[in-house]
């Protein structure tokens, strides 16, 4: 299992009351397995991503990655387990202002731990390639405020995949696309995961998408409260 979550739980201190967003929440996703997580709004989607990625800690409970638990690891060490292993697309994708589309996506190839990782001309001709696969080989020197929405989430998707990551958490990737962006963007996702073997966690409101999934995870209230089509199971 490449990602396992034990007894998560997260809970907030708002105007000085706890709230606790997840509950209980108990998880093993297998390697290039590909999962989706629905659920309404408020439901704790986003936040669970964060936690399974290290990229929050949880109030309670462990996160496994490659058998690692990353609750003992100091906030560099997680950082290093992302930048090798893991690929990120925040709902808000978090493009730097002041760099183009393609020096967006070498960013993390920059930060990769393993220093030949990032050989210029073959992370340079990967960004290019990922920009092209994504619909936006004409914009490769745009700056994300030249970009409108959907081709800013784009970039952010062409990001992630930049370190060839072997876990990829998404945060709604069709969200702000228009239908045929949104398909071009499932299918290079579902590549993603059979061809490059990238195991993948999203959410997603888009019923096509999950039914491109493998297994679908409804949360309510911060818990499960379905858990379909696991092949694991
Ligand atoms: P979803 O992605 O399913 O819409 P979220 O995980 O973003 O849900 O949020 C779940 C709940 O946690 C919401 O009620 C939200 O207001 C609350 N929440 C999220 N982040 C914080 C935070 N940093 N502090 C306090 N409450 C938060
Ligand atoms: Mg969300």
């Amino acid at each position: 299992m490449i990602i396992q979550a034990e007894h998560l739980e997260q809970t907030y201190i708002s105007g000085g009351r706890p709230l606790t967003v997840l509950r209980d929440i108990n998880l093993a996703v297998e390697s290039q397995g590909f999962v989706a997580v629905v659920g309404p709004s408020g439901s704790g989607k986003t936040t669970l991503l964060g936690l399974l990625a290290g990229l929050d800690r949880p109030t309670r409970g462990t996160v496994r990655i490659d058998g690692q638990d990353l609750g003992p690891l100091s906030e560099d060490e997680r950082a290093r387990i992302r930048a090798e292993k893991i690929g990120f697309v925040f709902q808000t994708f978090q493009l730097i202002p002041t760099l183009t589309a393609l020096e967006n996506v070498l960013v993390p190839v920059e930060l990769h731990p393993d220093p030949t990782f990032g050989r210029r001309e073959r992370a340079d001709q990967r960004a290019r390639e990922l920009l092209a696969r994504v619909g936006l080989a004409q914009r490769t020197h745009h700056y994300p405020a030249q970009l409108s929405g959907g081709e800013q989430q784009r970039v952010a998707l062409a990001r992630a995949f930049a370190n060839e990551p072997r876990i990829l958490f998404v945060d709604e990737p069709t969200g702000n696309l228009d239908t045929d962006t949104g398909r071009a963007v499932i299918d290079l996702l579902v590549t993603l995961n059979t061809e490059e073997r990238t195991t993948l966690v999203l959410v997603t409101h888009d019923q096509e998408l999950a039914r491109r999934a493998h297994r679908v995870i409804h949360l309510s209230g911060g818990a499960i409260v379905s858990d379909t089509g696991s092949r694991s199971a």
